[in-house]
Formats: structure tokens, C-alpha cells, sequence
């Protein structure tokens, strides 16, 4: 087992690896990561083992679970999320499509009952044929997931 991390080590916190090129910016910007205190150290088209170029994210002081990092799946399908604790991976695994979304996109239908109300967003995911979908649990409308990840 080889202790050394690979990338610039963080005392505690989280890096997510292996996020394909572009993507990193964009996990940043829609999960509001900037936005919170903890420092945070981008690295972007970086190389990486299987030949594509890869962003990385490290996140200081702020520690994902399973399900927090599962939001980031529709982003970043193959990232994986290295939790740190005094220099030291403690904790590392894939990130996996989750069931639902709360909280982060805003319903692409404008009518949406969701963007009058005071409540966070809720999408329940499903996948048929490699499809990724999203159905809005407010309006029950469908979109693809490209309409989320591909938004500037
Ligand atoms: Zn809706």
C-alpha cells in the first residue's frame, strides 16, 4: 500500500479525482463550492493514468459522505472521492448515480410550482436504454440530464 498521495496533500478534507476535463468548473459552480469558507485548490486538465485528461478538486476541511458525493455523479460519473484525515486517505470510493437530487438545479419548467414555493428543488433520477433522466417531483415533467450538466 502506497501512503503518498499523488497529489498535493490536504491535512483533512476531501479531494475528488478523477473528474473529465471541464467538468471541474462546473461542479464548483453548481454544487456553490466557492461560495463556502473552506479553501479549495483546482486542478484542471491534468494527466491522467488512462490517457484523458482529468480535473481534481480539493476541498479543505469539509468531509463527504456517500450521498453528498453521489450528487456530483451526474457531472462527473467516474469521479472518485478521497476523504482525508491527518494526511492520510481514510475513506475512497466511486461516485454512483443517486436515486434523487435535492437541492441543486431549479426546474427547467418555468411554470414549476417549485420556483414559487420556498422549497429545494427535487428531481428523482431514472435510466432506460443509457438515458440518464430527471422527473421533477414538483411538476412531474421529465428532462434530459444534458439540460442540467450542460448549462453555462
Ligand atoms: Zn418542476
Amino acid at each position: 500500500m502506497k501512503k503518498h498521495l499523488q497529489v498535493e496533500a490536504i491535512q483533512s478534507g476531501t479531494v475528488i479525482d478523477h473528474i473529465s476535463a471541464g467538468q471541474g468548473i462546473k461542479i464548483l459552480k453548481f454544487f456553490d463550492l466557492s461560495s463556502e469558507s473552506q479553501r479549495i485548490t483546482v486542478g484542471l486538465n491534468l494527466p491522467s493514468h488512462d490517457g484523458a485528461n482529468k480535473d481534481l478538486i480539493k476541498i479543505e476541511g469539509l468531509t463527504f459522505n456517500k450521498e453528498q458525493g453521489n450528487q456530483l455523479a451526474l457531472f462527473a460519473p467516474k469521479a472518485t472521492i478521497n476523504v482525508i484525515e491527518n494526511f492520510e486517505v481514510v475513506n475512497k470510493f466511486k461516485v454512483e448515480l443517486p436515486q434523487q437530487i435535492a437541492g441543486v438545479f431549479s426546474c427547467p419548467n418555468s411554470n414549476c410550482i417549485s420556483h414559487n414555493e420556498p422549497v429545494d428543488s427535487r428531481f428523482n433520477l431514472t435510466t432506460r436504454a443509457h438515458r440518464t433522466k430527471l422527473k421533477c417531483h414538483y411538476c412531474e415533467k421529465a428532462f434530459d440530464k444534458g439540460l442540467f450538466t450542460e448549462l453555462d
